[in-house]
């Protein structure tokens, strides 16, 4: 039995050195100019990453906390929403909308598929009505990235807003919260970020706080306005992790030191050699190559033995930690995050150990064809 641990999985993900080190900084008081001088930076640089000039709020809470926050703001009781789903993480969002008495038309594309925008078109077209719209950036669930540009245009002629679940995607794949008219965007530290769980940043559009004031769902730990009040002065409206906060500055820093353009590049082409790779041992991706996502990819199980018992092995043997799937098609996949603080050689670990798992598993397969497919897309071949 060994000790060393390969975290592979879409959330929580490995945290670099750099970034554990600001953590075990010593704390500071949040009502401090330090505090307000610290929290004034990492917005600022958040809204490089986000692509936004819109207030940008960091809460002490996870993913489906910032979520909440959206919802909670911006849908008044009988409101008409439409939720457009590709998998567990787009049902959630549709959850959170009913539970705020939300009439919700939710779109179920299935899971493994990306959203159709003539799909979208027809309904907007058909419901001049609705308050909102709510779509995911990157499907965790599946491996499936959507056409968040595509969608935001159409909504964008609507008086709707556009709210996005960006959780896993925001830090690995471009998004532009300006350009392609987003008016909430979601995300949260321990995916794409490097950081442990505990932090979500929404970011607010001129559009949205129209709304926000007026809204009139019960809210409080949640209220964006309580959060502006405190976010005038550069401070939050409770006790923020306060460690989290120096973790998320170097890692942001980290980010932007490398070079958004290069941190996408670098998410796309661990994706490219992970399909590569799966292909290679005869496996298969669920996502199409036109929406594969560049943060995870998600794989159908091969047929004599199932998902998580490969995944088992692989875990007891190899410490590679793989995910499961979840809902309709939980048992059936594994899921291989590529998201964060990873590179070229955590994607050899993941495949070798993948070969080694799938002959123990009784699979027939030439031993180094994954590793090889995959070394071939690192060195352009
Ligand atoms: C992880 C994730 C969430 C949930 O976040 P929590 O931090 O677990 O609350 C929501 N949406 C997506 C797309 C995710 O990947």
């Amino acid at each position: 039995m060994q000790d060393k641990q390969y975290l592979m999985v879409p959330g929580p993900t490995p945290v670099p050195p750099a970034v554990t080190a600001a953590m075990s900084m010593p704390i500071i008081g949040h009502r401090t100019e330090n505090f307000a001088r610290m929290y004034e930076q990492i917005v600022k640089k958040l809204q490089k990453v986000f692509q936004t000039k819109n207030d940008l709020f960091v809460f002490t809470n996870t993913g489906t906390g910032a979520l909440e926050t959206a919802v909670a703001n911006t849908i008044s009781p009988g409101d008409k929403v439409l939720a457009l789903i590709t998998g567990n993480f787009g049902e959630r969002f549709t959850k959170i909308a009913k539970s705020y008495g939300a009439d919700v038309i939710e779109v179920n594309f299935g899971y493994g598929n990306d959203v159709d925008l003539d799909v979208v078109k027809e309904k907007l077209k058909k419901n001049p009505d609705l308050k909102v719209v709510l779509a995911t950036q990157n499907e965790t669930s599946t491996g499936v990235c959507n056409d968040i540009e595509g969608i935001g245009a159409l909504v964008a002629k609507t008086p709707a807003l556009f709210l996005v679940d960006g959780v896993s995607g925001v830090g690995g794949i471009e998004i532009r919260v300006d350009e392609w008219g987003i008016d909430m965007l979601c995300t949260a530290s321990q995916k794409a970020l490097m950081l442990p769980p505990g932090l979500s940043m929404v970011s607010v559009s001129e559009k949205a706080w129209e709304i926000v004031h007026k809204n009139n769902s019960p809210r409080f730990y949640f209220s964006l306005p309580a959060f502006k009040k405190a976010y005038d002065k550069w401070n939050t409206a409770y006790t923020p992790s306060v460690s989290l906060f120096y973790g998320l500055n170097t890692s942001v820093d980290m980010m932007l030191a490398e070079g958004l353009d290069n941190v996408y590049e670098r998410h796309a082409l661990l994706a490219r050699a992970t399909r590569a790779a799966v292909r290679a041992l005869g496996l298969k991706p669920l996502a199409g190559d036109h929406c594969a996502s560049n943060v995870l990819t998600g794989v159908w199980g091969p047929e004599n033995i199932g998902a998580d018992a490969l995944r088992k092995i692989i875990k007891d043997n190899y410490g590679v930690t793989f995910a499961g799937g979840q809902g309709p098609i939980k048992g059936k996949i594994f899921r291989i995050a590529h998201m964060g603080f990873c590179d070229k050689m955590d994607i050899m670990i993941a495949v070798s150990a993948l070969e080694m798992g799938l002959v123990q598993a009784g699979c027939s397969l030439e031993l180094g064809a994954g590793v090889k497919a995959a070394q071939e897309v690192f060195l352009g071949r």
